[in-house]
């Protein structure tokens, strides 16, 4: 999967709710960064931000870190995908870990993300294996499974994101190996072109857990990581425009400019 694909690599940040509104001062670093880079940027601050960040934003796309799966109705608390694109929003996250621990399975997790592309968001769909399906050899099964279940059907796969974040990985400090990494993106690339055929080639696959200012460039230099989701590491200008920087050793950036 090394061969060349004219895709533009993606570097999002997910501020979970850890960011108030002081944060979109942040943002200021960030748009200088996103002027300098071949990476699209991104970053997913909590639902009340969304607005402001996306004034805020120059060359920045702005996410949101969840959706409901229905387009309207009594869901007290919920926040629906046509919602978000109203606000600004051009992407979502769903299906990450901390939702899932929560309850969400495959099957919602599939229908948050047909509601996005139906929205006109780009789903960030997640996926991951536990460290105990790591230990006992399962996670390229699992993923594989959770892969198939979570994406749509026969939907845009070009604006479909798929991000691999071992649960063990996030906000942990720890990572895979790189040959870990390249192993399950593999495997991800593969389940994508027997769900959607050859236009799966052109899908972003991103890594994410535990990205750090030290670590990005060489997770990012990994055959078939297209991108980052960042956690912790997004939150300030300072560690995430490292991060961004980092980009440049994406193999699709390398081949782009050696084409
Ligand atoms: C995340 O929550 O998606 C994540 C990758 O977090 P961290 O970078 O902090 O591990």
């Amino acid at each position: 999967m090394n061969s060349f694909r004219p895709i533009r690599p993606l570097i999002a940040g997910n501020w979970k709710m850890c960011a108030s509104r002081a944060q979109l001062a942040e943002l200021k670093g960030i748009n200088e960064a996103a002027a300098c880079t071949a990476a699209e940027v991104v970053v997913c601050p909590p639902f009340p931000l969304i607005h402001a960040a996306r004034r805020m934003a120059r060359g920045v796309a702005v996410g949101a870190q969840d959706c409901h799966h229905e387009t309207e109705g009594a869901y007290t608390g919920s926040v629906s995908a046509i919602m978000l694109h109203e606000v600004g929003a051009r992407y979502v996250i769903v299906g990450h870990s901390e939702r899932r621990a929560l309850g969400e399975g495959d099957a919602l997790v599939k229908a948050k993300a047909a509601a996005a592309l139906g929205a006109g968001l780009k789903p960030i769909v997640c996926v991951g294996e536990s460290a105990d399906d790591r230990a006992a050899g399962r996670a390229i099964g699992v993923i594989s499974a959770q892969l198939e279940a979570s994406v749509p059907a026969a939907m845009a796969p070009e604006k479909i994101v798929v991000a691999y974040e071992p649960i063990w990985a996030i906000g942990s400090g720890r990572t895979p190996t790189a040959g870990e990494i390249a192993e399950v993106h593999a495997t991800i690339r593969r389940a994508l072109l027997r769900c959607y055929g050859p236009a799966a080639a052109m899908i972003r696959i991103l890594y994410g857990g535990s990205v750090t200012p030290d670590n990005a460039r060489a997770i990012c230099a990994i055959p078939g990581v297209d991108g980052l989701l960042v956690g912790r590491c997004s939150l300030t200008a300072r560690d995430f425009v490292q991060v961004i920087e980092a980009a440049a050793a994406c193999p699709a950036v390398l081949n782009a400019a050696a084409a």
